[in-house]
């Protein structure tokens, strides 16, 4: 399966299917990068001793001269003393402008190597092997970051891979909660813009959740076709490009106050996207909108429910530091319906207040 994302000349290709990281080395050449150049392969601890041997040996064959840098596991690595010992490398690797970085793991490795291939020498080759579910979002729009220890992403780029290639065998290794925080995303992009595909997530939940691998690239070829959609007309984020963020507002707070990888990307924006639905009710929207969510989110094991010691006023103030704050008034992405939603920019913080206590109290 082969999904174009469309940006002019700036196009490029997401690969989805088994095995494909066999052909590393002519995808490579696909994407452009010259054979005989350097290339820097960015993965983590988890994904390194299983596939960077092997994807090491064939770029090697392909006639690439390969680079590593291996980073801890976990979000705490998404930071800029993270990103500084990367750039070390690539600098004394020698890296140059025909040279790429290949982001092979999930979403912290696909965020901190695009943002490193986005600022070295002003922008190298970059190319994503996600190797998470969740990184079918990350992998795929362009956005690249590190976090600042006072607010997620705060410190990133636009920057679009030239080509996303994805082995679903990678997946088969993936621990059951990253299953889980990953299919938060796949269900969040039916949840937005696809009622049939959010019902189908419902439906398939235990094959999602066994890993079948046929129900899984259906479903990511899905997630990534929504998200390709969206991005295309608005790559910069000016406008409906928000709706990806449904979930996001309260999830990137609970991430914030809880500490980094304590409650895990997708699960936080599960917390996240039942708190959206409770505010749609607040906002005057079928109360069954909420019901429903929270029935999808739990049949793919997520949790819906703030755990009681997280504390208000700490989540109000982590919003705040928010990019989705703006004069004043907080800007949600709100359901209207399962499968739409609306951008709604003036969200009074004391309605954001009750909403963060009712997901608290129906949680003890
Ligand atoms: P992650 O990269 O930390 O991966 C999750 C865990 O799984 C890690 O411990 C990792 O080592 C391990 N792992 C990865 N692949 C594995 C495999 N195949 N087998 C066994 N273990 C494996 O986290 P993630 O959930 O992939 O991504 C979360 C990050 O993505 C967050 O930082 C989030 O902000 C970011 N994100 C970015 C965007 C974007 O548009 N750029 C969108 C969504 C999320
Ligand atoms: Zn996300």
């Amino acid at each position: 399966r082969s999904i174009k994302v469309d940006f002019g000349d700036r196009s490029y290709p997401i690969h989805i299917g088994s095995g494909l990281l066999q052909n590393i080395g002519e995808r490579c050449v696909e994407a452009g990068f010259p054979v005989r150049s350097s290339l820097l392969v960015v993965s983590d601890t988890e994904v390194a001793p299983r596939y960077l041997p092997a994807l090491e040996a064939a770029l090697q064959q392909k006639g690439y001269t390969v680079y590593s840098h291996v980073i801890p596991a976990g979000e705490a690595s998404k930071s800029l003393t993270v990103y500084e010992e990367v750039m070390t490398t690539a600098i004394q690797a020698g890296l140059d402008r025909h040279s790429a970085v290949l982001a092979l793991g999930g979403g912290v490795v696909g965020d901190l190597a695009g943002f490193v291939a986005a600022s070295y020498m002003r922008g190298i080759g970059f190319m994503q092997i996600p190797t998470t579910i969740l990184a079918h979002d990350s992998s795929v729009g362009g956005k690249v970051a590190v976090n600042h220890p006072l607010a997620k992403n705060m410190i990133g780029a636009f920057y679009q891979p030239s080509m996303v290639l994805y082995d679903l065998n990678t997946l088969l290794t993936l621990p059951p909660r990253q299953v889980s925080s990953g299919l938060a995303e796949v269900v969040k992009h039916g949840l937005i813009l696809d009622k049939e595909f959010a019902y189908w997530c419902r439906e398939h939940a235990a094959e999602l959740l066994g890993l079948n691998l046929e129900v899984l690239g259906y479903a990511l070829e899905r997630g990534c076709s929504i998200k390709a959609d969206v991005i295309r007309n608005d790559e910069r984020e000016q406008g409906v490009r928000a709706i990806l963020n449904l979930g996001h507002t309260i999830g990137h707070a609970i991430e914030a106050v809880g500490g980094y990888g304590v409650l895990l990307h997708g699960e936080a924006i599960s917390i996240g996207m039942a708190g959206s639905a409770l505010l749609a009710a607040k906002l005057g929207r079928d109360k069954s909108i909420y019901e429903e969510t929270v029935s999808m989110l739990s049949a793919l094991s997520l949790p819906v429910r703030l755990p009681a010691h997280y504390d208000e006023d700490e989540l109000m103030e982590a919003m705040m530091h928010d990019k989705k704050f703006k004069e004043g008034k907080m800007t949600f992405i709100v359901p209207d319906a399962i499968g739409s939603v609306s951008i709604v920019n003036d969200v009074q913080a004391s309605l954001v207040r009750e909403v963060i206590a009712q997901l608290k109290k129906e949680g003890s």
